[in-house]
């Protein structure tokens, strides 16, 4: 029965092992460049007992099991939470927070970088309860689906080990910090150095859309069929809601804050076309601010800031 008693079905577990294989498929390869930028996510479901975790780092002191998939281990947790329907038919790259104290202290929040989660419900909660959601074109109801947003998450954990909403160079930031200070000093001038903005988490999103959109593309096409469905009706629904906006006093429809899906339904189909074989790397390249190219190298700019947008940078330009 779903519900808040649920318990996992060995199918329910066997579809997990099974996302994973496609996230180590060769042909994720194309999206998951780095390996070693995802290989130490710990994948976390649960039921109404219990807490079930793939890792392929061991984690001290709890009892392994088989899971079934030869490069992962597989631990089960006992907790004392009331399951919540939300948490069942969703996945996140990240896990919710009363389920925080009954982790193992190596895969608690604070160690976010060494071990990212990715964890939800699992399979037939995750489907029965999409399908009972009951909005228009729902893709989200196949076991496809399932495997699909699993494999979303990854790409989450990807984009955000490149760090790139994140001030992580120390040395850079010094670099900027010691750059504006001379320049107090000394009234002004160029500090010739390259500048590099911090990313939009946001762009993120697009990163996971894509990686879906295409594995949906090579493993799905049942999925990648119904995506596309739902984006047209979606897109329809947008561009009326747009066409009776004022947008000098209320956001757009493309305002992630306010939706961030549809803003990865948009921008995240636009750059998958646009760039077939580049979108991983200029997803996932530093945003680089000023005129880089033509004037003359790094600081050579004419004053004239501008955002060349992701992959303008050297890295990113590699098609
Ligand atoms: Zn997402």
């Amino acid at each position: 029965m779903i519900g808040k008693n649920y318990l996992a079905t060995k199918k329910d577990l066997e579809a997990i092992n099974e996302a994973l294989r496609f996230v180590w498929h060769p042909k994720m390869k194309f999206v998951f460049q780095e390996k070693s930028k995802i290989a130490n996510t710990a994948v976390i479901s649960y039921d109404s007992k219990f807490i079930y975790i793939w890792t392929q780092k061991e984690l001290k002191g709890i009892d392994k099991m088989q899971s079934g998939h030869p490069k992962y281990l597989f631990y089960k947790i006992p907790h004392a939470l009331e399951l919540k329907e939300r948490w069942q038919y969703t996945w996140h790259a990240d896990l919710w927070k009363n389920m925080e104290k009954f982790l193992p202290d190596q895969i608690k929040r604070e160690n976010l970088f060494d071990i990212p989660r990715i964890g939800g419900g699992l399979l037939t909660p995750f489907v029965e309860l999409q399908k009972k959601r009951g909005f228009k074109y729902n893709p989200y109801v196949t076991g496809e689906s399932y495997l699909a947003t699993i494999i979303h998450e990854f790409g989450h954990n990807y984009w955000n080990q490149h760090k790139l909403w994140w001030y992580s160079n120390k040395e850079k930031n010094i670099e900027y910090l010691t750059a504006a200070k001379n320049l107090y000093q000394k009234g002004g001038g160029n500090p010739n150095i390259p500048l590099h903005i911090p990313t939009k988490s946001e762009v993120g999103e697009l990163f996971a859309f894509c990686t879906e959109y295409y594995a949906s593309s090579i493993f799905w096409p049942t999925h990648r069929q119904a995506l596309d469905i739902f984006g047209k009706y979606r897109l329809k629904e947008l561009i009326r809601e747009e066409k009776g906006k004022n947008l000098d006093k209320q956001d757009s429809v493309l305002e992630p804050s306010k939706n961030l899906h549809d803003f990865s339904l948009v921008f995240g189909k636009i750059i998958f076309e646009c760039h077939p074989k580049k979108w991983p790397s200029f997803l996932t390249s530093p945003p680089y601010l000023g005129s880089h190219y033509g004037l003359g190298g790094p600081g050579g700019g004419d004053g004239r800031l501008g955002l060349h947008g992701w992959g303008g940078s050297p890295e990113g330009r590699h098609d």
